[in-house]
């Protein structure tokens, strides 16, 4: 605050002691409405994630609950059209229709599992495990994907061992996941970077898989993690990916960030609890 105009300087300072409460009662004012609205903004915040939680929580239920129902009568088209497969004399053309059945109760069977996984129905088995490790795993698995689509494959891996407790393979699936939709977002060739670091304020060991591909607007942002969303062409997308992304990085009590911009590229963070210690027997010191 000051004056417009030039004007004495008293001796209390530049403002009468009258002026002067004035203008604290002014800046506590100006405080309260400040911290009032940043309340209320960080409710907004946490009302949305209860939302979101609430509602993937609800899908889940459903989902598993279906994913239960459909599992038997699939198991029995399968075991069946197995069967009969064994049968000899068959036609030739016959036999091929039998293949398309006994592939597409397996791709059904996938989903279920996909499903389960979502709803973090399937049991998993916890060790620690190294998430640089991991990284490494996953770009010799992609490696010769990504030379082909004239993609850069990158790895940069923290010093230390980025330990957490997980299930190994939960975690290559999120990974997997993540990767092929990075890969999908660069139909033109681009960078795709894997990264681990290690968070010592929050103790925790953070995943990216980075993208320099199509990214992705807030409309689509908002909804990338619901079941079923998708943006690709049948055959190229379920929308099941990030769903399951979601279930298991919250069963293994970790958060997923995304940055993303249209036409510059995604990045998909993921932390973890670190793990900082072993037992004797190899265990996660708690
Ligand atoms: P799917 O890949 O089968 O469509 P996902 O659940 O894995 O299902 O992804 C949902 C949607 O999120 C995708 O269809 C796409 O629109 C968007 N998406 C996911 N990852 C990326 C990425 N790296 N870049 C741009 N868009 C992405």
């Amino acid at each position: 605050m000051f004056y417009t105009a030039d004007r004495a300087e008293f001796a209390e300072g530049t403002f009468l002691p009258e002026e002067q409460s004035l203008i604290e009662g002014a800046a506590r004012e100006i405080g309260r409405l400040l911290e009032r609205m940043e309340a209320g903004e960080d409710r907004k915040k946490l009302e949305e994630q209860v939302r979101r939680a609430d509602r993937l929580a609800t899908i889940g239920q459903l989902a598993a609950g279906v994913a239960h129902e459909l599992n038997e009568p699939l198991g029995n088209i399968l075991g069946f059209a197995q069967l009969i497969e064994k049968t000899e004399g068959m036609g030739e053309q016959v036999g091929l229709d039998l293949k398309k059945i006994i592939d597409a109760a397996l791709q059904g069977r996938q989903i279920i599992k996909n499903l389960l996984l979502f709803s973090r129905q399937a049991p998993a088995i916890r060790k620690p495990l190294d998430v640089n490790a991991l990284a490494l795993e996953c770009q010799t698995l992609f490696s010769a994907r990504c030379a082909k689509g004239e993609i850069a494959l990158g790895l940069q891996l923290a010093d230390s061992p980025a330990l957490i407790q997980a299930d190994a393979s939960q975690l290559k699936q999120v990974l997997v996941n993540l990767a092929l939709n990075a890969i999908q977002a660069m139909p033109a060739g681009g960078a795709l970077t894997l990264r681990t670091s290690i968070d010592e304020m929050s103790g925790r060991v953070v995943l990216s898989v980075i993208d320099t591909g199509i990214g992705m607007g807030e409309e689509i942002r908002r909804r990338i993690f619901d079941p079923f969303f998708t943006t690709k062409d049948v055959g190229e997308g379920t929308g099941l990916g990030l769903s399951v992304v979601h279930g298991i990085v919250s069963a293994h009590d970790g958060d997923i960030h995304v940055e993303s911009e249209p036409g510059r590229g995604s990045t998909f963070s993921i932390a973890f609890p670190r793990c900082r210690d072993l037992t004797a027997s190899g265990e996660c010191k708690p």
